[in-house]
């Protein structure tokens, strides 16, 4: 029999002090609901605490340093929104962020060890929004990207894949490494909403060409057709790249029943995506393998698409 995978989650009640106010759908009350179900995974997934938060230098791998300040001081002026736009904030955002990310980076250190093989994060605010000098969405801080350069900066390693299955386009993390040469961005997205990015003719640029993937899907569509697109598309590529670690941008709002996310794929989905991920983190990452929750809007599938995916992380 196959030996089951070191898997680990973390998720923590600090993370509901982000507030975005009544009736945003990136919630506390969604947070609270998947907290519940991650607290019922059995026994033998490891539940991983968050070491530290971010440093200011962590956030500047990838971030401006105008960006950073702004977001510090329209926390500090209590302001609703980020001023760049469609960001909602509290009070606690900034501090927020910082957690989740260095939540992130603990749960890297934690894998790049060998403690542990894969890593769920469960935190918000979300990030694949985020670009270099602006928040965007509900995002504020680029979790994954700043994760990508991090095990480059920190851990000495070269070719990095990000693949995110989030129902929008990661269009923050596309145009962070758009020319990068060793990172390599992969999304599966509903085609035609938020943000409006994500053509499949977007291949990256200069040194980054052939290292951005989109796979842009048609609404109401089911996981059959992204898996099919996997197989076709997303693995070849993936073979040829040879990534040393995987991360993961897991939204959970291309569920069926989603309120925003158009898209019909159901739990099974994406557990089958985990596995693919985790099988390309073994052929050729050491099995080294992190996610970090996106979007997922209707808190019971939320709750339920996150525990398929934390289960198949296990198998
Ligand atoms: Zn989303």
């Amino acid at each position: 029999m196959k030996e089951t995978r070191q898997t680990g989650v973390h998720f923590s009640a600090d993370y509901q002090r982000h507030d975005t106010g009544p009736g945003h759908p990136e919630s506390a009350h969604r947070y609270r609901v998947l907290s519940e179900a991650l607290e019922s995974l059995p026994p033998g997934i490891e539940r991983v605490a968050s070491a530290r938060r971010a440093t200011v230098a962590e956030v500047l791998l990838v971030h401006d340093h105008s960006y950073h300040d702004l977001v510090y001081r329209d926390t500090e002026l209590l302001a609703d929104f980020l001023r760049t736009g469609d960001t909602a904030i509290c009070e606690h955002s900034y501090d927020v962020a910082l957690e989740a990310c260095g939540a992130m980076l603990t749960a890297i250190d934690t894998v790049m060890t060998g403690n542990l093989a894969g890593v769920f994060c469960a935190v918000r605010p979300p990030g694949h929004h985020a670009t270099a000098n602006r928040g965007m969405g509900f995002c504020v801080f680029n979790h994954v990207a700043i994760g990508a350069r991090y095990l480059q900066a920190r851990h000495g390693l070269k070719r990095i894949a990000i693949i995110d299955w989030d129902v929008h386009h990661g269009n923050g993390t596309e145009e962070i490494f758009i020319e990068d040469p060793d990172v390599m961005y992969v999304s599966l997205h509903q085609e035609h909403i938020y943000p409006y990015t994500g053509a499949a003719t977007t291949h990256g640029r200069g040194e980054g060409l052939g290292l951005t993937l989109n796979i842009p899907l048609p609404s109401l569509s089911d996981g059959c057709l992204a898996l099919a697109a996997w197989e076709a598309q997303v693995m070849p590529a993936l073979e040829v790249f040879q990534p040393e670690f995987v991360l993961i941008s897991a939204g959970f709002d291309a569920r069926m029943d989603d309120p925003i996310g158009g898209l019909r794929w159901d739990d099974e989905t994406f557990a089958e995506l985990t596995r693919r991920c985790v099988r390309i983190a073994e052929r050729w990452s050491g099995g080294r393998l992190v996610s970090v929750l996106e979007g997922g809007y209707n808190p019971a599938g939320l709750a339920s698409a996150a525990v398929a995916h934390v289960l198949a992380l296990s198998e």
